[in-house]
């Protein structure tokens, strides 16, 4: 929705634009710039809500709480709610807590025990956790404030032209000079068009800006979607827009291929508007640029179309504090050490600088642009490599300089121990085991869900069906669905917004499993809708069944396959991970897709019969009643172990 929408809604419906904004978000509608017609049955529901009273139930008693920390001296606590020692510790002996005024409680109580005396309290939010000393934090004053470049990513499906884009924009810029040059690959690329400068990020666009959401930054300003006018919207076409709306990152659409006979630009723009997207001359509000990524055609305009859209956006930032903003990338260099690229967000980073990024630091040691030249100093929208830091950050990895090398290392200690910590606590995501415990104590309204299947037809079934399940106190939302395995990027997705993903007849690799297990993201896999559709209801009364679990093995890849008289066909297999057993179940695996699943039926190290197979060794491999094996595909062995319940 736009924000003059928002701004219009709210005063007719007599709230602030904020409060109606975070309304908004509960029904999924994300404030840009954009508008779409989806809308309207939306606006109508919240605007019922207010008009009947509820829509401002939940949001008042939190601006008044009282911020409370995880753990709390009884004596502060009372200076806190403002009431006396003698009072609190009269209602404490009565809870059967027996604490002196210098004993901490912690929030559970501190929390109850403020109920019993009809205060609101709320644990401080992550920011005000966040703050940290040394790390540079206000707000900049307006008139500290100058224009900054516009970061922009590049989206979309594969093949569709994105790298190609990319090439095509900077060779439009490449000066006679630098033509022969060799330019470093640093990730990012900067461009001027009529003396204003671009900064484009390689990273394809998905990680680049979801990764970094997952981590509570954004950086792009911009998302450019690029479609194939012969091609359409396509599977990762639909992604990239829900990430960017996701994001709430406004879109600019690059029609590409417009030199191709089959080319057909109509035909995108009507494939869009059912995604959401409304170009202009649709009577919308996105832009739509033609362009041949491959005869440098429409490349000029897509560009004044970028500066265009950034102008509208104000695009500011303090060039004169110290600076900060995001790890790009990052990597270990043979020679040259930890390497990382850095977006420079706000205020100025000079080489010499005590820095910390994540729980790395150390002094910016040298400082290369996209050109491959050393600078000095580097100022808002800047993309640079930064050489000096102790170990390698993360991607989405905020940096900060600060005053002195020791406060960096300080800070950068600090924040490892606290990482440490946070693995042992293994942070709680939504799961549909707990999903109603969740629901019980009101921390879940919504339940996020990616669905990935082997067909269309079964995303949709699912979408629909889950929809319907939507009740009262919890709403299913179906954010991304689509055709393929489960990847690196829906793993991201769900992390970012608290999703569980929900998978028939895929298999995600084991790349991705493991990122899941890393990410605590619930990837469940179902053979049959049915059983989904029947899970997530149980999950949300509470009734889920978790006493019985697959629990995968091993993987084996076959790498040849014989035909033996009477029995059928061996797979010739090399075991990758864990191991294959004989009395376990198995699934076949082509592609990221499940074509088979049965039971091993002989398992063989060369003549002799097996009992397992472990990593590393080559094994024979026979499938209960199939025969269709073929090199590449994958093995999975499993077996369903019973859950230990506490
Ligand atoms: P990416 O996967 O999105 O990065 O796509 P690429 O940039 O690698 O392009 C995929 C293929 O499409 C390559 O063979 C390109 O040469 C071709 N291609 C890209 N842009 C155009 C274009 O404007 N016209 C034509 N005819 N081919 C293009
Ligand atoms: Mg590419």
């Amino acid at each position: 929705m736009s924000k003059t929408r928002v701004y219009q809604l709210a005063k007719e419906l007599d709230i602030s634009s904020k409060e109606l904004i975070s309304k908004l978000e509960e029904y999924d509608v994300e404030v840009t710039n954009h508008m779409s017609t989806l809308e309207d049955d939306i606006i109508e529901i919240i605007k019922e809500l207010y008009k009947s009273g509820e829509g401002n139930m939940n949001s008042a008693d939190d601006e008044n709480a009282i911020g409370l920390p995880e753990s709390i001296s009884v004596k502060d606590f009372c200076d806190k709610i403002g009431k006396s020692v003698t009072e609190v510790m009269t209602k404490l002996v009565s809870m059967g807590v027996f604490a002196t005024i210098n004993q901490e409680i912690d929030f559970e109580t501190a929390e109850t025990l403020a109920l019993e005396f009809d205060v609101a309290v709320k644990l401080e939010g992550a920011e005000e956790e966040e703050a940290e000393y040394g790390i540079e934090d206000f707000e900049d004053d307006p008139k500290d404030l100058k224009d900054r470049p516009p970061v922009i990513t590049v989206m979309g499906h594969v093949d569709h032209g994105k790298t190609s884009l990319l090439d095509a924009i900077r060779e439009t810029n490449v000066t006679a000079k630098e033509a022969g040059g060799i330019t470093q690959h640093i990730g990012a690329s900067e461009v001027y068009v009529d003396g204003k400068k671009i900064v484009f990020l390689d990273t394809p666009g998905h990680e680049a800006f979801t990764s970094m959401r997952a981590r509570g930054a954004s950086i792009t300003d911009i998302a450019i979607l690029v479609v194939a006018a012969d091609d359409g919207v396509m599977p990762q076409t639909k992604e990239a827009i829900n990430h960017a709306k996701a994001a709430g990152v406004p879109i600019i659409v690059a029609i590409n291929k417009m030199d191709k006979p089959g080319s057909n630009p109509d035909r995108v723009k009507q494939e869009l508007s059912e995604h959401g997207i409304l170009v202009e001359d649709w009577g919308g509000d996105t832009i739509s640029v033609p362009v041949s990524a491959l005869k440098g055609e429409g490349i000029d305009n897509l560009l004044e179309m970028i500066v265009l859209a950034a102008e509208m956006q104000e695009l500011k930032a303090n060039p004169n504090r110290l600076g900060t903003g995001v790890v790009i990338e990052a990597k270990l260099d043979k020679s040259r050490g930890p390497v990382a690229t850095v977006l420079v967000q706000k205020g100025n980073l000079k080489v010499g600088d005590p820095i910390v990024a994540g729980a790395s630091f150390g002094r910016v040691r040298a400082m290369i642009n996209d050109k491959g030249k050393n600078i000095k100093k580097a100022n808002p929208s800047t993309a640079v490599e930064i050489l000096g830091l102790s170990d390698v950050p993360n991607a989405g990895d905020t940096f900060n300089a600060v005053k002195s090398d020791k406060l960096a290392r300080q800070i950068g200690e600090k924040r490892k121990a606290k990482f440490r910590e946070a693995n042992l606590n293994a942070t709680t995501k939504v799961s549909l085991e707990d999903l109603f415990m969740h629901i019980q104590e009101g921390e879940v309204k919504e339940l996020n869900i990616i669905v990935k299947a082997d067909v269309q037809g079964s995303v949709e079934a699912v979408k629909q069906s889950l929809a319907k399940l939507s009740n009262n106190e919890v709403k299913i939302n179906v954010i991304h669905g689509g055709v393929g395995t489960v990847t690196e990027s829906d793993i991201l997705l769900a992390t970012a917004s608290n999703a569980i993903i929900i998978g028939f007849n895929v298999r995600p690799s084991s790349a991705v499993s493991n990122m899941a297990e890393r990410e605590n993201v619930d990837v469940r896999i179902y053979r049959v809708i049915y059983e989904a559709i029947e899970d997530v209801q149980k999950a949300m009364k509470g009734m889920l069944d978790p006493e019985f679990r697959e629990a995968v093995i091993g993987k084996a890849e076959v790498r040849a396959t014989f035909k033996v008289p009477n029995i059928g066909t061996i797979a010739g297999a090399y075991v990758k991970e864990g191991k294959m057993a004989r009395n376990a179940k198995m699934r076949l695996v082509r592609d990221g897709i499940v074509i088979f699943e049965g039971d091993v039926s002989s398992l063989k190290r060369f003549k002799d019969d097996a009992k397992e197979v472990q990593t590393g060794y080559e094994c024979g491999i026979g499938i209960a009643n199939y025969n269709d094996l073929r090199e590449g595909d994958i093995i999975e062995a499993y077996i369903i172990e019973e859950i230990k319940r506490d």
